[in-house]
């Protein structure tokens, strides 16, 4: 059985996309529910388009949503990039002789050709084209030279320093492929260009490079984004000159806004480590992006890396727009905050949050990890406890009581928490127990008491529970906001 190998051939044009990433997910869940391998090759042979340190942000993203690659190139602790993998080089750029190859290759068997037009001349066609609206594709001319006249002109290019392409000459007839997610799809060829194949800068296009190291890097899968499709016959012809296997073809939906246009930065936010500065966890991200378009099962939305491994099935991804439906990602953020051990929140949250990072602090943390949506919250969430903010004492009086019983009931807690130890503020559980019991053996009721004592603590209408904030605030603390309370009530 041959080995499922995907791969994710990025160009490095700009910071990581949340496309990219749901793609590569797609491919590792795809590798590794087979036993595969899941590679990365970097399509660098569109050298205008290049954005300088493009490479080491997809890496470092790849890290930060901790899912690795087995090939291609990985960043080094000293910021430096590493390739690995026996089918190197995985960056285009590196590989330009083969593409060389290939070209000349095809040229010999008669599948392409070279082309001498000028930039000019092709302008003048395509306006011509456009005008009595037909599509747009090179007509040929330099088909029509001989053998002979070719390599005249490829030698007069050589010695005036002009330069020549490379184009594909494409068959008549038309290609019919099976997409794992669209079912199956035929092109005309009379809609397929002769595009270039090598440029006049010995770059190879998108559409050789793409096959050649399909093909070399023994690629059974090949994901990508639904804007791919009409390129899919241009490969296949290609194969198939070339007498090569055709690899199985997915192409992804389309990622769609919130408001279901087009998703670009001025619909939404298309960067990967945009979503990191806002505050998702990599497991929320993951969760996220590696079910756009595709859901494992029913009504469950929660699904580990390793669940989505298992249970991926190219057959179920949908070929429909997948919407990114920000308010879910906030849900899935805060499962997962919920589910964070106070450590881990402490680490999480560090880069987040200005103040240090004290006791108090991280247990206060670990309580607003249940009433936060994003880590950028928890500055605004920590500062109660960080100093108690002014509040109109009105707020401490229950809606079923009075004044005077607010006073009441704050003294006696006064008293009654002085008689608690260490041990009762060691954990939430132990105050809420014991102050329930008190209130129980008092014969009071729990408004009555709670509210002013959660209102004498927090200075706020809405906090966690008192239980919650007397263990993050210990006993001396705390015992200070009753006094304060006490006071101002009395003023
Ligand atoms: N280099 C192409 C891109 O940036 C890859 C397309 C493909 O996966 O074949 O998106």
């Amino acid at each position: 059985m041959t080995t499922v190998r995907t791969r994710l051939a990025p160009s490095p044009t700009g910071m990581m996309h949340i496309g990219t990433l749901r793609t590569a997910l797609f491919d590792y869940f795809l590798a590794k529910q087979n036993g595969g391998k899941f590679i990365i090759r970097i399509e660098d042979t569109d050298r205008e388009r290049l954005v300088p340190g493009a490479v080491e942000n997809l890496l470092e993203m790849f890290e930060a949503v901790n899912i690795t690659h087995d090939e291609g190139p990985f960043l080094c602790d000293d910021g430096t990039i590493e390739e690995r993998g026996d089918f190197g080089p995985y960056v285009q750029s590196d590989r330009l002789d083969l593409y060389k190859k290939y070209a000349d290759e095809l040229v010999e068997k008669g599948f392409a050709y070279p082309c001498f037009c000028s930039s000019e001349r092709l302008d003048e066609m395509r306006k011509a084209q456009i005008a009595i609206k037909h599509t747009t594709k090179y007509d040929r001319k330099c088909l029509s030279l001989t053998a002979e006249e070719s390599e005249q002109k490829i030698q007069e290019c050589e010695a005036n320093g002009d330069t020549y392409v490379i184009r594909m000459k494409v068959p008549e007839g038309s290609t019919t492929f099976d997409d794992a997610i669209r079912g199956t799809i035929t092109f005309d060829h009379q809609e397929v260009d002769d595009c270039i194949l090598l440029k006049s800068d010995g770059y190879p296009t998108y559409f050789l490079a793409v096959v050649v190291d399909d093909h070399l890097m023994n690629i059974t899968h090949v994901l990508r984004g639904e804007e791919w499709v009409s390129s899919t016959p241009k490969s296949i012809i290609l194969f198939n000159m070339f007498g090569w296997g055709v690899p199985i073809f997915a192409h992804l939906p389309l990622i769609l806004s919130p408001d279901k246009k087009k998703l670009s930065k001025r619909t939404g936010d298309t960067a990967v480590e945009i979503y990191f500065k806002h505050g998702y966890l990599a497991e929320a991200l993951v969760n996220f992006i590696g079910t756009l378009g595709f859901n494992p099962s029913g009504d469950r939305e929660i699904f580990t890396i390793d669940e989505l491994v298992e249970s991926f099935d190219l057959s179920k991804v949908n070929s429909g727009g997948a919407v990114l439906n920000m308010e879910k990602l906030d849900w899935m953020n805060k499962q997962y905050l919920m589910a964070l051990s106070m450590e881990d929140v402490t680490l999480r949250a560090t880069p987040f949050v200005a103040a240090e990072i004290t006791d108090v602090v991280k247990r206060a943390l670990f309580i607003e990890r249940s009433r936060v949506s994003q880590l950028t919250e928890f500055d605004e969430a920590l500062k109660p406890y960080l100093s108690l903010q002014a509040y109109e004492p009105s707020i401490l009086v229950w809606k079923k009581a009075d004044v005077a019983d607010a006073v009441t009931q704050l003294e006696r807690m006064v008293t009654f928490m002085e008689t608690l130890d260490d041990t009762a503020f060691s954990a939430v559980d132990l105050l809420e127990s014991a102050i329930k019991e008190y209130i129980t053996h008092e014969g009071l009721q729990n408004g009555n008491v709670l509210w002013p004592l959660r209102v004498a603590l927090s200075g706020q209408e809405k906090s966690a529970t008192p239980f919650e904030t007397l263990w993050v605030l210990g006993k001396e603390t705390s015992l200070d906001r009753l006094q304060s309370a006490i006071a101002a009530l009395k003023k």
